[in-house]
């Protein structure tokens, strides 16, 4: 268990360095892209923000980036189907379920990299190198300012408390983001003592599962319920948003980052992240490109398009998450939530979370 400290860095790239990146795209010098080659991602991230990554590291490298972006499941099922046929060098998803499904399906190969090894935390990456964590999205518990005290939700054990019935919202259990928290619990707590939990949050629902987690946030703030479970970023979002209609939910809705006091193992953390592709054609490239992930440049802009937090320290924060301040975060090792996906499922199911 460690505590995370981080300084946010607001030195010489701060916003305005991202944006001359975004928009100051240097002409590629067709010869030099020919030489260098290009690079395939298959990407389930979808962020405007990803523009300046792919051509920072073109300026850099000459390599260009072609990229096909779909959910996680379809580039899974698009790279079997491809076999060794496929373009895809660079796998990228948005949760560390998918990333071991993926790895588990024998579509990544191992990589290794002294680059990414002293980058990325052990925890967050496969130790044979199939995969690598390259940002961090906390699962934290929202409330209704003028009803809940924060204290009264210090920890995930505190949603199936009977005193939050019906108040609690909720997205579908079948979503990845309460699979791999509901699997780091059965690592810490077991089965038996998950299950038991999982049957007091469904106890507590508000109204049946449904939409994502802004759709539980917005639930807050229409009075349907009085906490939710989501992920940091839709929070940080709305935060930085400048509708008006997000101001107002934000002046409504808190979130406590849970699982802090003296004891407590710290915040659920899961992870966007990248492996290189079983059968990758331009496989030096991609080393290029993962390695170019994990520098402080690209994880600050990386993490800063959806206001993940960097898995590289020194990376600069979003503004938003500067002002989020410092937590505690379970240091389980993400392959051990990605493995318990199933019995995750399952054990939810059991409990009759929809
Ligand atoms: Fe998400």
């Amino acid at each position: 268990m460690t505590v995370v400290s981080r300084r946010a860095l607001l030195g010489g790239l701060g916003l305005g360095g991202l944006a001359a990146a975004a928009g100051g795209w240097s002409p590629i010098n067709p010869a030099r892209a020919q030489a260098a080659g290009t690079v395939n991602l298959y990407t389930a991230r979808h962020y405007d923000t990803d523009e300046a990554i792919y051509a920072n590291f073109t300026r850099a490298t000459g390599i260009r980036v072609n990229r096909i972006e779909a959910d996680a499941d379809k580039l899974i099922e698009r790279m079997r189907a491809e076999g060794a046929n496929s373009p895809a060098d660079i796998f990228i998803a948005v949760d560390a379920g998918r990333i071991w499904r993926a790895h588990e399906a024998g579509l990544l190969q191992p990589l290794r990299s002294a680059v990414l090894e002293a980058a990325v935390p052990a925890n967050l990456r496969e130790p044979a190198g199939h995969w690598f964590g390259l940002s961090k999205r906390v699962r934290v518990i929202a409330y209704d300012k003028a009803r809940v005290a924060p204290a009264d939700i210090a920890t995930y054990a505190s949603l199936a408390d009977p005193k939050w019935k019906g108040k609690l919202l909720v997205r579908s259990s079948t979503h990845v983001y309460n699979q791999s928290l509901v699997g780091a619990l059965i690592a810490h707590n077991g089965e038996a003592a998950t299950e038991a939990w999982a049957k007091g949050v469904v106890a507590n629902l508000a109204r049946p599962p449904r939409g994502g987690d802004t759709d539980q946030l917005r639930g807050i703030a229409a009075g349907e319920g009085e906490i939710a479970l989501v992920n940091h970023y839709y929070y940080a979002n709305l935060v930085a948003s400048a509708k008006p209609e997000d101001q107002a939910l934000i002046a409504k809705v808190g979130i406590v980052f849970p699982e802090q006091g003296a004891n407590m193992r710290g915040v659920h953390a899961n992870i966007a992240g990248a492996g290189i592709a079983r059968h990758s054609p331009n496989r030096a490239n991609a080393v290029r490109f993962l390695e170019y992930l994990a520098s402080a440049e690209a994880q600050s802009i990386f993490a800063e398009g959806n206001n993940e937090y960097p898995v590289v320290q020194t990376a600069r924060l979003s503004p938003v998450l500067s002002r989020f301040g410092e937590f505690r975060e379970d240091t389980i090792d993400a392959a051990v939530f990605a493995r318990n996906n199933e019995a995750a499922l399952k054990l939810t199911d059991r409990a009759g979370w929809r």
